[in-house]
């Protein structure tokens, strides 16, 4: 069990993990996939870097000092987030399970929408970003998940005992290691239907009856999660207060994530605070015990 769970090495993930070890609590940082500011070739305007710095030298330093500081920081693309029982928080990845007193979501803010015509369209009447929140509404019905890695493989699980059929559609990409799964690997054309979405249609002409797609592609962002722990988001950004907490008690967000100024130095500061706001809360829960 840990006290502090991070999501994300950014700059707002890793200043969480700072001051949240620094209160001598136990913190775990997972991280995995491409993170802003590695795509920063040059950052000219944060604080004390005469001359500018790279954002990938940024990145990987940031995670040496927090590693050295006693943070554990694993490479492991988070899957899944959920509430247990205790009120406190389980962390899946591929690799394990963690479970942490509270949970901070420092994903940065990637947007998962595949270009696909008809997208926008059957939003909420068939596609779903959510299995853990929508899978209920597909009861014994026909659902595909659109996405090939294995947070695509990991909708699949969630909605195997609930649909009465599940079938992964790669739209072009490889297909994911699985043999549970009907894997359908072509580029789609278009989703289709009158007021809910009922077909798939590829590019090669062939097509396939569905009651409703989650779409699943890349890896899990902050907003997926939100939706899954029944966060407050606007939009792709989620909903914090001043302390960066969110409306669920002891998650808290800090950085790109809670939208803004998509900056380093706001990264920062939020993750400081978000840090902090872990740790009282985890203060105040060991009074009232
Ligand atoms: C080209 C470019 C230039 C920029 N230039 C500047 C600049 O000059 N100055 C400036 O201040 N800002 C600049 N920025 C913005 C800055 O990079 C961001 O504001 C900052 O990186 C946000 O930090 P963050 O920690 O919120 O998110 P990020 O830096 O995006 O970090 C997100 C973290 O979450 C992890 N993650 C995401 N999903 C998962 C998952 N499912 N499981 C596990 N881990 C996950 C990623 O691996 C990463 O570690 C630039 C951005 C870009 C793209």
């Amino acid at each position: 069990m840990y006290d502090v769970i991070i999501i994300g090495a950014g700059p707002a993930g890793i200043s969480a993990s700072l001051y949240a070890k620094r209160a001598n609590r136990s913190v775990l940082v997972l991280y995995s996939g491409e993170s802003q500011i590695e795509k920063a070739h040059l950052i000219d305007n944060y604080y004390g870097f005469k001359g500018g710095i790279s954002g990938a030298q940024l990145y990987s330093d940031g995670i040496e000092q927090a590693k050295a500081l006693g943070v554990e920081v694993l490479n492991e693309e988070v899957l899944n987030a959920v509430m247990n029982a205790s009120m406190n928080y389980e962390i899946s990845t591929k690799q394990g399970k963690y479970e942490g007193k509270t949970l901070i979501i420092s994903t940065g803010n990637k947007r998962l929408k595949p270009d696909i015509k008809g997208v926008d369209d059957f939003e909420g009447r068939g596609i779903s970003y959510c299995a853990i929140c929508d899978g209920f509404f597909y009861r014994k019905k026909n659902v595909a998940v659109i996405g090939n890695e294995d947070y695509a493989l990991s909708e699949a699980d969630e909605l195997e005992h609930i649909a009465g059929s599940v079938r992964i559609f790669t739209d072009g990409l490889p297909a994911p290691e699985t043999e549970k799964y009907e894997v359908v690997t072509g580029k789609i054309k278009e989703f289709s239907g009158d007021a809910k979405l009922h077909k798939i249609e590829l590019e090669d002409g062939t097509s396939y009856d569905v009651d409703g797609a989650f779409i699943a592609q890349g890896s899990a962002g902050g907003a997926d999660f939100a939706k899954k722990l029944g966060i407050v988001i606007n939009g792709n950004n989620i909903k914090t207060a001043d302390d960066m907490s969110t409306n669920v008690p002891g998650v808290f967000a800090c950085g790109n994530i809670t939208g803004g100024l998509l900056q380093v130095c706001k990264a920062v500061y939020e993750g400081a605070q978000a840090g902090l706001s872990a740790v009282n809360y985890i203060k105040s829960k060991e009074k009232k015990e």
